[in-house]
């Protein structure tokens, strides 16, 4: 990444990222009432920012938030912004594009409007390069996933403590380890930033959308999974099936297919790249048109 400041849209205008403000006043920032979803180039190029912007409009819905431009609108802000800010990209970096909206805040004397932004900014691969080297380490922390009767994981939304405390608790006792959540019924339900597959013999298998956010990786690979003529189910799962499954792999925008080495300390009986999580990253290179694992490990300190 090259030393110059960003572009971001803030609010219907193209400006430097460190003009760009959000009230001290927002419910986005004081109540986390807000909501975001996060696209991510390949090769400087956008890739499925519609899907995307589908998903982050349906949370908008749920709220009652409203984003000052439509599908449409913020679909082209998104190309446009990722034009303007491309020379910043140096070799083997891709952008993040964010999209949010949050809700204003309605206080008499303080009523300021929600904010809608696109921000655009470097997927930081040096800092995971690692675990496409080694594999994922997971550890499920004591702390469980929210449950739909609470706050639906299925609304992507500013309020990711849920994730920041398993995080910690998993990171004092590993800094290498990544969470994965279970639910509070038990069941395995997906990582901070991530969702889970297991492969079992010709099965790939993942938890129930109703309890995990609908990743658009997640459903990407399960498109790829059934071309390759694998059953594709989703189901409960528990810490049993994790254990006894051949490979594991996390799914996600900026990972897209990553291989688990172990959970809980117990190692999976293919390792992290066994030969289906391999099939479907090779799937994903043919379609974003590069190589996935290759771009990380350029990233190996
Ligand atoms: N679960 C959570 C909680 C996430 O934050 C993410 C990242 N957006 C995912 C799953 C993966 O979703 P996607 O494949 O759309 O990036």
């Amino acid at each position: 990444m090259k030393h110059e400041s960003l572009i971001v849209w803030a609010n219907g205008k193209f400006i430097p990222e460190e003009e760009a403000t959000v009230s001290i006043f927002d419910d986005g920032f004081t109540r986390g009432d807000a909501v975001f979803d996060a696209a991510r180039t390949f090769n400087g190029k956008p890739f499925q920012v519609a899907e995307h912007l589908e998903r982050f409009f349906a949370s908008c819905e749920v709220l009652n938030l409203k984003p000052s431009l439509s599908h449409e609108g913020l679909l082209r802000v998104a190309q446009d912004l990722v034009e303007r800010n491309r020379p910043l990209l140096g070799r083997y970096e891709d952008f993040w594009i964010d999209f949010r909206v949050t809700r204003g805040s309605r206080r008499m004397s303080y009523s300021t409007d929600p904010a809608t932004l696109v921000i655009c900014d470097p997927i930081p691969f040096a800092g995971r390069a690692k675990v496409y080297r080694d594999g994922i380490t997971l550890v499920t922390p004591s702390i469980r996933r929210t449950p739909p009767w609470a706050v639906s994981p299925r609304i992507k939304s500013h309020n990711y403590l849920n994730f920041v405390l398993a995080d910690q608790e998993v990171k004092q006792n590993n800094p290498e380890a990544w969470p994965l959540l279970l639910d509070e019924r038990g069941n395995l339900a997906e990582g901070s930033n991530s969702n889970i597959f297991l492969v079992r013999g010709k099965e790939l298998l993942t938890p129930r959308e109703q309890f995990v956010l609908p990743g658009i990786s997640r459903n990407t690979v399960m498109g790829f999974g059934e071309k390759l003529g694998l059953t594709v189910k989703e189901m409960d799962l528990d810490l049993r099936d994790l254990y006894l499954a051949d490979e594991a792999f996390l799914t996600s925008t900026s990972l897209c297919v990553c291989g688990v080495t172990s959970v809980n300390g117990k190692k999976l009986r293919q390792g992290a790249f066994g030969p289906v999580t391999t099939k479907l990253l090779t799937a994903y290179n043919s379609l974003v048109g590069m190589d996935i694992r290759q771009q990380y490990l350029a990233h190996l300190k």
